[in-house]
């Protein structure tokens, strides 16, 4: 029926199409970006935004604001990102300081490289064994000593008050506590936690109060994160693994030990330079910054303004650089305190310039080989989840100050584990490492390959995309089109988030928004042996979350992806830029709400 539908819209703007030289057309779900002279907070959840302004209408930094929201968003959207799981986070200054975090899990000291191998509850995804240690309170920790104002407990603070009050559930989480309710009925303290009735989702709109977590929260908020990895918390965390077990291939490995040695770490942001722009990336564990990085690279050597947005030699262009950056991926990158991974050779402009050689403007490949770097090869299989859950978070403060923060429990409720007395779910971010042999194979402390790509691109000092999404191994793409759209295509934040994406993760399948696709375009995609997939005019991921300066206003702007749903949000905080912060406006849902929503 979609298809149906799509084919019938496509007929009847390809002519559109041919005069506007294939420039994306507005979607129909189009948001408009919210913005002022202030700070803005992107996030898909209305009250993690909400969170993350009253910081900064209390005069905290765009550090605070994204700790505040990810805490807050831990509440309020749990079947994406907690205190349960981890995520990456790249920081720009205003004085042009860069810095990565890596906040990701680590595999338990009781780890084998063939742990997931064969039958078991890890097949669904599910249960203790999939349980890494997790990384956001000490990650939030972290960026608040390096780059924040607040104390722990202050950013908390919204988060706590959130859990112990109770929110409005949205429509998306009801849905998603529906389609893991058989998931989350094998763990009793889960069960009990988010659903209602012997097994239901709670309804949207009814009022999920959150007491255990509030208390988990509190907690952390008096004691610091030892609460968390050495005290009280942690001793749940364990007797929870010790008691597993009940089902095939649900032991608990996480020990004391574990929890007590985890550290989130910093590192070097992946850096590239774009047609006159800076590019900051995340590096290794993930592998976002640089399949990001390696695909512009490549781009490089083409004139895609010229070539028009939605034209199909655009999209075979992007399709054949994103199988090249994904052959390096799939090989070579992995935690790069355990495997060597290539990237400053994956990175160098005249291995770009090689790749490019491989390229055949007229016909779709079905695979490239990797580059030859030497070191521990052996291909990857297994680990890449993608759909997957997670959630973006990008924020920019009246200095200028910007922050890209991806946050995960991996799948959409994670390992469906919730330890009783603590409130969160644990993440199955295990789930994301590879078959024994690859260089993302299982080992003990080790962190699992990842696809969230937080990216800050900034152009004559200013961070003009500060962006990042959800949607497992086709996050990369996500945060490649907003880069692409922003840089070659001139559009403006909302419309860069907005325009038609695609991925050719499997090829020669290409996953293709085609419902602003001109007819023409797609059979001249299909004649180069592209196998296209219609994903009609939006896909369900990746979903995409972005903030950024406005070069000629300099107004800061937020926009969340129309593919969000109606209930995502992007806050504003209307203090002018250079004046002291003095409470703002209150927050107003409305404001980034379109679509099927009522007007504001
Ligand atoms: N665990 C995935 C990763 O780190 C993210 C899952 C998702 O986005 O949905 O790449």
């Amino acid at each position: 029926m979609r298809r149906t539908l799509v084919v019938a819209t496509l007929l009847a703007s390809s002519t559109l199409f041919l005069v506007q030289g294939a420039r994306a057309e507005e979607g129909s779900l189009f948001r408009e970006a919210v913005g002022g002279g202030g700070g803005v907070v992107a996030s898909e959840s209305p009250e993690a935004a909400e969170a993350g302004l009253e910081i900064l209408d209390a005069g905290g930094n765009a550090v605070d604001a994204a700790v505040a929201t990810t805490f807050a968003i831990g509440v309020a959207q749990p079947q994406s990102c907690g205190i349960g799981g981890g995520g990456f986070m790249v920081y720009r200054g205003a004085d042009g300081e860069a810095a990565a975090l890596d906040f990701r899990e680590t595999a338990p000291r009781a780890i084998t490289a063939d742990a997931f191998q064969g039958d078991g509850i890890y097949t669904a995804y599910t249960g203790h064994k999939t349980v890494g240690v997790p990384g956001t309170v000490a990650g939030m920790q972290a960026a608040l000593e390096r780059y924040g104002s607040l104390g722990l407990d202050e950013a908390i603070a919204p988060a706590e008050g959130l859990a112990r009050e109770g929110f409005e559930v949205p429509e998306s989480l009801s849905e998603s506590m529906g389609e893991n309710a058989g998931r989350l009925e094998l763990f009793p303290a889960a069960s009990r936690q988010y659903l209602v009735n012997g097994g239901l989702p709670y309804e949207p709109g009814s009022v999920l109060v959150q007491k255990d977590l509030a208390g988990t929260l509190a907690a952390i908020a008096e004691e610091g994160p030892d609460a968390f990895y050495r005290g009280e918390i942690s001793d749940r965390i364990v007797e929870d693994m010790q008691r597993a077990g009940e089902y095939p291939g649900d032991e608990g490995l996480l020990t004391k030990e574990d929890l007590a040695g985890y550290e989130a770490k910093w590192r070097e942001p992946v850096r590239g330079e774009y047609r006159g722009h800076e590019v900051l990336g995340m590096p290794a564990p993930s592998s976002g910054g640089i399949a990001v990085v390696q695909m512009l690279n490549i781009l490089e050597g083409y004139d895609l303004g010229k070539m028009g947005q939605s034209s199909a030699d655009t999209l075979h262009t992007l399709a054949e650089a994103q199988k090249i950056a994904f052959a390096d991926r799939e090989e070579y990158v992995a935690d790069p305190d355990f495997a060597d991974v290539p990237a400053e050779e994956i990175l160098a402009e005249d291995y770009a310039e090689r790749r490019r050689e491989d390229i055949d403007p007229n016909a779709a490949e079905d695979s490239y080989d990797p580059g030859d770097f030497g070191g521990r090869r052996g291909g990857s299989g297994g680990g890449d989840n993608p759909e997957g859950s997670t959630t973006h978070i990008s924020v920019i403060d009246a200095e200028g100050n910007a922050v890209a923060l991806t946050c995960t429990i991996e799948q959409s409720f994670g390992s469906g584990v919730v330890a009783p007395g603590t409130g969160f779910l644990l993440n199955n971010e295990l789930t994301d490492f590879s078959d024994p042999g690859a260089a993302n194979e299982p080992e003990p402390g080790k962190r699992p390959r990842s696809s969230m790509s937080p990216t800050i691109v900034v152009r004559d000092g200013e961070p003009v995309l500060v962006v990042g999404g959800s949607g497992g191994s086709q996050i990369i793409m996500g945060a490649l089109h907003a880069v692409v759209n922003t840089v070659d295509h001139g559009q403006d934040l909302a419309h860069a988030v907005d325009a038609e994406r695609l991925d050719a993760q499997f090829p020669p399948e290409l996953i293709l928004e085609d419902g602003r696709v001109s007819a023409v375009a797609e059979s001249d995609l299909i004649s180069r042996g592209h196998v296209v997939a219609s994903e009609g005019e939006y896909s369900d991921v990746p979903l995409v979350q972005a903030a950024g300066v406005d070069p000629d206003t300099g107004e800061r702007l937020a926009v969340t992806d129309p593919r969000s749903g109606p209930q995502a949000s992007a806050a504003q905080d209307t203090t002018p830029a250079g004046l002291p912060h003095t409470g703002g406006v209150p927050f107003d849902g409305c404001l980034a709400i379109s679509g099927s929503a009522p007007p504001c």
